[in-house]
């Protein structure tokens, strides 16, 4: 791809110079980048509390290995509670782990870790 011919006019960026660092093909990538995104955030199922039935998730991705655990970057209904504070102290930075109990009727669904993904066990899914 011409990246010179591409550039727009309020663009002040010297093509000429192109830095060590500078890759044309860079554009195509994110493109196709773009597009296995798109493809992989199809959800593998709607997540709902098996208490109350309230949806939680409707963007999900399922475990590989174990298939009722789901993961997700996007939730609602759904509340984050506080660590308790003698369990927070033993474990390690990475190690912390939230749980994740519906809004509705406070049934715990799952826990929320320190990459900020949702990681439901207790839920139930439908496609
Ligand atoms: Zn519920």
């Amino acid at each position: 791809m011409d990246t010179d011919r591409t550039v727009s006019s309020d663009d002040e960026i010297d093509y000429s110079v192109k830095p060590d660092f500078y890759d044309s093909n860079l554009d195509d990538r994110d493109e196709v980048w773009v597009h296995k995104r798109r493809k992989d955030v199809t959800t593998d199922a709607v997540l709902s509390c098996p208490a109350c039935l309230n949806m939680v998730c409707i963007d999900c991705q399922r475990h590989e290995k174990y298939v009722t655990q789901y993961r997700a970057m996007f939730v609602f209904n759904c509340k984050i509670k506080e660590i308790e504070v003698k369990h927070a102290e033993n474990a390690k930075p990475e190690e912390l782990l939230w749980p994740v109990c519906c809004a509705v009727c406070d049934t715990k669904l799952g826990v929320f870790d320190q990459d900020e993904v949702y990681h439901f066990f207790d839920v139930l899914p439908s496609n």
